[in-house]
């Protein structure tokens, strides 16, 4: 029989958990674009210097996530938002793919490709199109130029989510790390701080990562596959 699910349960998403979707990863063989690194491209300097650039680079990444669809672990996370009472789903992707599975409350630390940022009155606002009628956008209200509402290389993570991160992460009792390399701070912390403060963590992720020796249980398989039959088993159990 498995362990009945302890609560607070709290989940730490990467960009593995999309990659069943289409969608791929930096470090994969697809992350590059023409002969850039995306180190080179998200970053506040490579903006300054050529915002067209980097918006053909955003329009070019909008363009295969809009294309994907939400996958069955992105389902199975869902559903465990709404079969849980304590529940915490926190995510590096940009890509909007949890919210497309129903998850209704997302701690998104790198911010959401599909809303854009005035670099002028800092006004937000969501706009799904691929491709953008005009590269670079501008915005509507004071027609500065508008930047992709992620957070950057170099740049600080949104504090209001970062702090519910840590709180999550600090309270729960169960940590399951999906899909990341576990390689980029501070997100990277995150399992840390849930392990010690006494959390069970579970890794799902096809590869060995800097996280597994110090984690309670592994599922090694893609996403997709082992995380629905983990909650698949914990459920009729
Ligand atoms: P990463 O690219 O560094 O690592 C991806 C991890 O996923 C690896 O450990 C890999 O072994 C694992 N993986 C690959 N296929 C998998 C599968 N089918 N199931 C489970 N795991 C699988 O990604 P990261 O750790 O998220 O860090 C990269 C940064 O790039 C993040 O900050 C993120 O914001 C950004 N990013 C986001 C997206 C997205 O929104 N989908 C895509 C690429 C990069
Ligand atoms: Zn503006």
């Amino acid at each position: 029989m498995p362990k009945p699910i302890p609560e607070p349960v709290a989940v730490l998403t990467g960009a593995g958990v999309s990659a069943e979707s289409g969608v791929p990863t930096f470090r994969g063989e697809n992350g590059l674009w023409r002969s850039f690194r995306p180190e080179q491209l998200a970053t506040p300097e490579a903006f300054r210097r050529d915002p067209a650039l980097v918006w053909e680079w955003y329009g070019w990444r909008r363009g295969l996530i809009g294309a994907c669809a939400p996958n069955a672990a992105h389902k199975t996370l869902a559903e465990m938002e709404a079969t849980l009472p304590d529940f915490t789903l926190i995510t590096q992707n940009v890509d909007g793919l949890h919210q497309a599975a129903g998850s209704r409350n997302v701690l998104e630390l790198h911010g959401n490709i599909w809303r854009m940022r005035c670099t002028r009155c800092e006004r937000t606002s969501e706009d799904h199109r691929v491709p953008l009628p005009k590269i670079p956008p501008r915005c509507s209200q004071c027609g500065a130029l508008l930047r992709p509402d992620v957070v950057w290389f170099g740049e600080s993570l949104p504090s209001q989510v970062l702090d519910a991160a840590w709180t999550a992460a600090t309270r729960c009792r169960l940590m399951l790390v999906v899909g990341t390399s576990a390689l980029v701070q501070p997100a990277a912390s995150l399992p840390l701080v849930a392990l010690q403060n006494g959390a069970r963590l579970v890794e799902v992720n096809p590869a060995e990562t800097p996280l597994s020796p110090h984690t309670h249980e592994i599922l090694r398989g893609p996403a997709a596959k082992v995380l629905p039959e983990w909650w698949e088993i914990r459920q009729s159990g």
